[in-house]
């Protein structure tokens, strides 16, 4: 079991380079925030849980993602590749993911950084829009859908998420700032950081990221 992990603030580009990837690499992509939506869209228990602190740009305690995380794993087999997406935040989730992969005779291979300026933060989030049905990511100036208001990938209705409004993406980014940014240090600490500038063309940042995984 291999897994790198896709890291960087919100906005730094995780889920558009996972969707890339994943047809270029054959890595299945685990997002815990997609895993989130899905489960309030479903009205399930985590996801009734999970709504309010998505809402305003809170961190979901840990307990919560562990357990989907570990459920997840649970469906695996030995021979899988994980990209994880949005996952580890914190010190405890990161801990669980290494005593996790560690049980299942794996561990975090790389750990790709996706630098990215503040300001290009900011304008990236407040214009992104996101299909209601199957999650496809879009930008009304930077990648603009073929046709405005629908998925390019399934026809579905684009919407902005609440947490995509400015006064919460600033709450995000703080949260960012306060509780994930550290676990850059533990990674460089076990030497499996890889920095890469996230204000790229998409392509190449592609590439670059497929060069390290060789
Ligand atoms: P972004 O990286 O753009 O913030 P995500 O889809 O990864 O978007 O996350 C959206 C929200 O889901 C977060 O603001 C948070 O509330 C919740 N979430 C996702 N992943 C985690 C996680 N690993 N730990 C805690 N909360 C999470
Ligand atoms: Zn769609």
């Amino acid at each position: 079991m291999k897994a790198i992990v896709l890291f960087g603030a919100p906005g730094s580009g995780k889920g558009t380079v996972a969707e890339k990837l994943k047809v270029a690499t054959g890595y299945i992509h685990i997002s815990t925030g997609d895993m989130l939506r899905e489960a309030v869209k479903k009205a399930t228990s985590v996801g009734l849980e999970a709504e309010a602190y998505m809402k305003r740009g809170a961190l979901v305690p840990d307990e919560v993602i562990i357990k989907l995380v570990e459920e997840r794993l649970d469906k695996g087999s030995p021979g899988d590749l994980y990209m994880f997406d949005g996952f580890p935040r914190t010190i405890p989730q990161a801990e669980l993911l290494e005593k996790s992969l560690g049980s299942r005779g794996g561990k975090v291979d790389f750990v790709i950084f996706l630098d990215t300026p503040r300001d290009v933060l900011l304008q990236r989030l407040t214009g992104r829009r996101t299909c209601r049905k199957c999650g496809w990511n879009c930008h009304i100036i930077n990648l603009p859908p073929k046709k405005a208001g629908v998925c390019d990938v399934c026809g579905g209705e684009l919407y902005q998420r609440p947490d995509d409004q400015e006064a919460t993406i600033v709450n995000r980014l703080e949260v960012y700032n306060k509780q994930t940014e550290s676990l850059i240090a533990r990674y460089q600490t076990q030497k499996v950081l890889v920095k890469v500038n996230s204000n790229q063309k998409i392509e190449n940042l592609i590439s670059e990221i497929r060069q390290i995984l060789k």
